[in-house]
């Protein structure tokens, strides 16, 4: 199981372990049966993972797209400003990144992500993928379930498209 970088979740009964994450976002480092990520030799909460992981992307796409040889202190400091005390989830910082380095938006130092997150260009486009993912978590969730019965439905989808159409 250790010999995988990614072994899943664990099954219920073995033993809590402590969260490693450096930020935990939970009161306590214990881990709940079953709700533990396990990676190497150590145990993250689910959503400590995805969070770490984000952090991981932005840099390794930051390296890919913006500077290889960034000053790794600053880009965290930053990072960790963003996220830590401004209060930004990681997967949109990560976000933002992405969409910049893919729309010809220009970032080359680490404090211009203060910026690239008050991009309204950007804010749009990203309200945008909001409303078109939770269009097509609707449409997935009417293709594959059943309403129960006295569940009255008004569909948000076809309005989100109305908009997006326009
Ligand atoms: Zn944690």
């Amino acid at each position: 199981m250790s010999q995988q970088a990614w072994s899943g979740i664990l099954d219920k009964g073995e033993i809590a372990m402590k969260c490693r994450y450096g930020h935990c976002k939970h009161d306590s480092k214990d881990i709940p049966d079953g709700e533990a990520v396990h990676v190497g030799n150590a145990y993250y909460h689910q959503d400590c993972y995805r969070e770490k992981q984000s952090i991981d992307d932005i840099i390794a796409v930051w390296c890919e797209r913006v500077d290889d040889k960034p000053i790794y202190g600053e880009l965290r400091g930053v990072i960790n400003n963003l996220i830590f005390k401004t209060g930004y989830p990681a997967e949109k910082v990560l976000w933002y990144l992405r969409w910049a380095t893919t729309h010809g938006i220009g970032i080359k130092h680490p404090p211009g992500l203060y910026w690239l997150m008050k991009n309204e260009k950007i804010a749009k486009a990203w309200e945008d993928a909001q409303k078109k993912t939770i269009a097509d978590n609707w449409e997935f969730e009417l293709a594959n379930t059943e309403a129960p019965s006295g569940f009255e439905y008004k569909p948000q989808t076809t309005g989100f498209k109305r908009i997006i159409k326009r």
